[in-house]
């Protein structure tokens, strides 16, 4: 047993006196899945604080926007991955939005996937949540940037030409759903 190892180990059983449930993370502190590794954080924290941490430093207009461009490179990848795994078009998106339902960010229906326009909703979005994990009040603008990126990136990839997104409702501004309409440009 490596040292990672001996200490996750007394860890997870000093954890096991506050709760029953799995570990997400092995023994020695690194969750894996699919092959490669993965972070857990808390909506409390993420992405809602970082958010604000960026509107303070910036603007919220300047956070919005890093977190888009940071969605869109994600959809690109993530929806590149599985066109080199052999699931091409179509299949390449559903398994995308299939993904984001494995790793916790919503429930995703695709309305429409167009040769030039695709639209989504997202239920239990992870940024809505995040955004009510910290808020009572309703948000006066819809709060799902990630989310709104990588359907622009999804796009992209389907495509194969730029495209740009925009959050049509949002479950933050009391709407049932999120719903995101992606264009190519
Ligand atoms: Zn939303």
């Amino acid at each position: 047993m490596g040292k990672a190892e001996e200490i996750g180990k007394k860890a997870l059983k000093l954890y096991k006196s506050l709760t029953d449930e799995h570990s997400i993370a092995d023994e020695s502190g690194v969750i894996k899945r699919l092959g490669q590794d993965w972070v857990a954080l808390g909506l409390k924290y993420y992405p809602y604080q970082i958010m604000k941490l960026m509107s303070d430093i910036s603007s919220e207009e300047v956070a919005a926007e890093g977190m888009y461009q940071f969605g869109y490179k994600c959809g690109k990848e993530i929806c590149s991955r599985y066109i080199s795994l052999g699931k091409e078009g179509r299949a390449a998106i559903e398994f995308t939005c299939a993904g984001a339902t494995y790793f916790g960010w919503g429930a995703i229906e695709i309305i429409e996937f167009t040769e030039e326009r695709g639209v989504a909703r997202v239920y239990n979005s992870f940024e809505a949540r995040s955004y009510f994990a910290n808020n009572k009040r309703k948000s006066s603008v819809p709060q799902c940037n990630f989310f709104r990126g990588v359907m622009a990136g999804v796009g992209h990839t389907y495509w194969n030409r730029e495209a740009k997104a925009k959050e049509l409702k949002c479950i933050a501004m009391g709407d049932k759903y999120c719903e995101v309409e992606a264009v190519a440009v």
